[in-house]
C-alpha cells in the first residue's frame, strides 16, 4: 500500500502541474487578444491622422486652383477696364475688380492658414509614426513571446501527460477510482500528509488512535473530516 500511495502522490503532483499549465495556457490567448486590440487601435489612429492630412492637402489643391481662377478673372476684368466707354461702365468695372481682389485675398489667407495646419499635422504625424514604429517593435516581441510560451507549455503538457500515462498502469483500479473521486470533490487534492496529528488537507486534528494507526498500519486511511487519503510523512514528522 505504501508504494501505491507513493504512486498516488506522484500522480497528484503531475495532475497539479498539468492544472497549472492549463491555467497558464488559458490566460495567454486573452493576453494576446488584448495586445492585438491595442495594436490595431494605435494603427487605426495613425491611419486616421494620415487620412486627415490627405484631406487637408486635397483642400489646399482645391484652394490653389480656385485662386488661379480668381486671378484669371481679375486679369480679364483689368483688360476690359481699358475698353470701357462710359464713366458708369468704368465705375461698375472698378467695383467688380475690387470684389475679385477681395475674394482672391480671402483665398490667399485661407491657403496660408492651410499651410500652417498642414505643417503642424505633418510634424505631429511624423512623431506619431516614429512612436508607433517603436511600439510595433515592442508589440511584435511581446506577441512572439506569447506564441513561444504557448508552444513551450504544449511541450511541457505533452511531457507531463506521458509521465502520467506511464505511472497510471501501476495503480490499482479501485484506488484510482477513489483518487479521481476525491480529487473531483476536493478541489484537485486527494492525497495529503499528516503532520503532528493534523491533516494537512483540512487542518483538522486527527483522532490519536487514527494517527497511531497511520504510522503503523499499511492500510489506506482517510481523514474523517475531509475524506482525503492521508499518509504519514516521515520527513516532516522527523523520521
Ligand atoms: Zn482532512
Amino acid at each position: 500500500m505504501k508504494e501505491q500511495i507513493a504512486l498516488l502522490i506522484d500522480l497528484q503532483k503531475i495532475d497539479q502541474d498539468i492544472k497549472i499549465l492549463n491555467n497558464k495556457k488559458q490566460t495567454l490567448p486573452e493576453k494576446a487578444g488584448q495586445l492585438d486590440l491595442d495594436f490595431q487601435t494605435r494603427k487605426d489612429q495613425i491611419e486616421e491622422e494620415r487620412n486627415g492630412l490627405e484631406g487637408l492637402n486635397k483642400l489646399h489643391k482645391e484652394k490653389e486652383s480656385e485662386l488661379k481662377q480668381g486671378q484669371e478673372k481679375l486679369r480679364k476684368a483689368r483688360e476690359r477696364l481699358q475698353e470701357v466707354k462710359t464713366n458708369k461702365e468704368y465705375q461698375a468695372m472698378l467695383s467688380e475688380i475690387e470684389t475679385l481682389e477681395k475674394g482672391n485675398g480671402r483665398i490667399e489667407e485661407e491657403i496660408l492658414v492651410l499651410y500652417d495646419r498642414i505643417d503642424e499635422r505633418k510634424v505631429a504625424l511624423k512623431s506619431h509614426e516614429k512612436d508607433f514604429e517603436q511600439y510595433r517593435g515592442v508589440y511584435e516581441t511581446e506577441r512572439k513571446k506569447i506564441d513561444e510560451e504557448l508552444a513551450s507549455i504544449d511541450g511541457e503538457l505533452g511531457g507531463q501527460k506521458k509521465k502520467y500515462d506511464a505511472l497510471v498502469p501501476g495503480l490499482k483500479p479501485n484506488l484510482r477510482r477513489r483518487y479521481e473521486m476525491i480529487k473531483g470533490r476536493r478541489n484537485g487534492i486527494a492525497v495529503v500528509s499528516a503532520r503532528n496529528a493534523v491533516c494537512s488537507g483540512c487542518n483538522m486534528n486527527l483522532p490519536p488512535q487514527l494517527y497511531n494507526e497511520l504510522q503503523r498500519s499499511e492500510d489506506l486511511i482517510c481523514c474523517p473530516n475531509c475524506n482525503r487519503i492521508i499518509y504519514w510523512d516521515e520527513i516532516a514528522n522527523g523520521g
